[in-house]
């Protein structure tokens, strides 16, 4: 006998293995069942990982069996399995993008709030050790308030052949990695409300972009300014580093490669060196990535027993889309795009 909360993880391509991996370090919670439109996918899967249960259709979260759902498919299917867990009353945890535009991710946090079912993204940048430690450092006022910072996330890894839908994906790089950077930028800068932002299509053959550059005025009056591209080539490839610096009013971290802060304050300068956790389960060069998964869902579990409110919710959330909503619409206008004009 357990007292752990059940799950449903739905979706049981690329990316869930690394999710069941997660959940089965995770305590007070447990995968119950696996699901899939493809349910030779689950059976798989399940047989993988010991799970007593596998299902083709996402109607078996109506059975009253799970007390969280893991959704873990393409953006495009969020809302309507958000609305089906709402339905069945099942907080839920679901991967990023949240929806595909603004205005499905405020239909997505309407739904939550009106059923009363808490829904947290699973954002896991900011649950990478290196985020955290920096988190720290700012909080101790080491370096003082922040002014300017800089995140940079340029690789060339090879997407396309394990996630193929990237390559018709019509709102690409900044959906794909743009929301984790302005997720990133918002916990180590603090909210913004505007943004100036050039797209670039470097691929030939992509329906979206692949690279974005742009600039986010915070409410504090702090400025991030975000690179990110799939179509930069170095070796060694710095897939799946953040790069950049956090300037505050009486000192600097850098972001150096292979997960060094560097810590300039009071004329004084330090390395730090933030190793993985050493998972067996982990593997170059994914290791930082699946690392903060079990990190972000045990932030979930946590705040779901103890009635805590998500540090990504459904609602907190729409602050980063609405980001990446005016990025697109910035990119499109040539102009600066704040809050004001997504009205
Ligand atoms: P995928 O296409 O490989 O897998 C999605 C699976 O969901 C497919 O097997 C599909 O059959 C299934 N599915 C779709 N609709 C369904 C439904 N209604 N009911 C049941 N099953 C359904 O996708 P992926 O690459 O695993 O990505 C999944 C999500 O994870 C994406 O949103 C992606 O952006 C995200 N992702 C996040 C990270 C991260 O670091 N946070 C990394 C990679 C991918």
């Amino acid at each position: 006998m357990t007292d752990s909360l059940k799950g449903l993880l739905i979706g049981c391509g690329f990316f869930s293995r690394n999710h069941l991996h997660g959940w089965a370090e995770v305590d007070g919670a447990e995968i119950a069942a696996v699901c899939d439109l493809d349910v030779s996918k689950a059976q798989a899967i399940a047989q993988d990982f010991s799970i007593p249960a596998w299902h083709g259709d996402a109607s078996v979260m109506n059975a009253g069996d799970f007390d969280f759902v893991d959704i873990c498919t393409t953006m495009d299917t969020h809302e309507t399995l958000v609305a089906q867990a709402a339905a069945a009353e099942i907080p839920v945890i679901i991967q990023k993008p949240l929806g595909p535009d603004f205005a499905t991710c405020r239909r997505i946090d309407q739904i939550s709030r009106e059923a009363g079912i808490p829904v947290m993204v699973h954002e896991n940048f900011r649950f990478q050790k290196l985020f955290l430690r920096l988190r720290d450092i700012l909080d101790s006022g080491e370096i003082g308030e922040t002014s300017f910072g800089r995140l940079s996330w340029r690789n060339d890894i090879d997407v396309y052949t394990s996630q193929p839908y990237l390559l018709k994906t019509e709102r690409f790089m900044i959906m794909d990695v743009g929301i984790h950077m302005l997720d990133l930028a918002r916990f180590l800068m603090g909210d913004a409300d505007a943004v100036t932002c050039l797209n670039q299509s470097v691929k030939e053959g992509l329906a979206g972009e692949d690279a974005s550059t742009f600039l986010l005025r915070h409410k504090n009056g702090s400025v991030t300014a975000i690179d990110i591209s799939y179509a930069s080539h170095r070796t060694p490839s710095l897939f799946p580093q953040t790069l950049g610096v956090i300037e505050g009013r009486g000192g600097t971290v850098q972001i150096l490669e292979n997960e060094v802060l560097r810590v300039h304050s009071g004329g004084n300068i330090r390395d730090e060196k933030i190793e993985d956790d050493g998972r067996d389960w982990t593997s170059s060069p994914w290791t930082q990535i699946q690392d903060s998964v079990p990190r972000t869902q045990q932030h979930f579990i946590d705040s779901l027993c103890h009635g805590r409110a998500f540090q990504t919710s459904a609602e907190d959330s729409l602050q980063t889309y609405a980001l990446a909503e005016a990025a697109y619409r910035s990119a499109e206008s040539g102009r600066l795009v704040s809050f004001d004009d997504l009205e």
